[in-house]
């Protein structure tokens, strides 16, 4: 595929604002055949500077929720809709995701992750193609066909929703724990995760 060498896109310019806000294109990170893939929406400034998904407070939340259910950062493939920052964070245009769709198509192809967790509202709303109302639909699980592939989909609210309402935070770790489980790892992590409790 133009512009991308195995999973990672290496000098793209298709969206101007982006290459004009980005300081580097942040690709995903993890393993290239992992069971368990998080997708979120874009890269902000922590992700920019660091040219890592989900650092920073999100990430912390994220790494907490993954060790409570048996796992670590390195088990699992973390990736995001559109890879260039937008400015001033706004949320990415329906342009750009569609810019960067194939990609991230490609980049689910390659890996086929036995789960994908949606983290928040527009990455849900982009591979379900629908309008989503995440805070109720959180937890689901559906099927999205995606190229020649169906692909399983669990929905969960974004990390950072946990910072702004604690009451979040349970329903957060018990999706990423139903995460763990739905994905197979639950099993290969040394009994740590007590998923018989959900
Ligand atoms: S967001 Fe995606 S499509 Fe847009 S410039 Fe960056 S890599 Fe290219």
């Amino acid at each position: 595929m133009e512009h991308m060498e195995g999973l990672c896109v290496t000098d793209c310019e298709r969206c101007p604002a982006l290459v004009e806000s980005r300081s580097r294109i942040v690709n995903g990170v993890g393993p290239d055949d992992a069971d368990l893939l998080f997708l979120g929406e874009a890269p902000g400034a922590k992700e920019d500077e660091g040219g890592e998904p989900f650092v920073g407070r999100s990430g912390s939340v994220l790494d907490d929720a993954l060790r409570d259910a048996g796992l670590a950062r390195p088990d699992v493939r973390i990736t995001n809709c559109v890879r260039c920052r937008p400015p001033e964070n706004r949320d990415p245009t329906s342009e750009e995701l569609s810019n960067c769709r194939g990609y991230l198509a490609r980049e689910l192809e390659l890996v086929e992750p036995e789960l994908i967790v949606t983290l928040g509202k527009v990455p849900s709303q982009n591979l379900l193609d629908r309008s989503v109302a995440i805070t109720s639909e959180s937890g689901s699980v559906v099927d999205v066909r995606l190229g020649e592939r169906s692909h399983r989909v669990l929905l969960s609210v974004h990390p950072a929703a946990t910072l702004y309402d604690r009451s979040q935070r349970e329903g957060f770790f018990e999706t990423i724990a139903r995460a763990a489980d739905l994905s197979g790892l639950a099993d290969s992590s040394n009994g740590q995760a007590s998923l018989g409790d959900f």
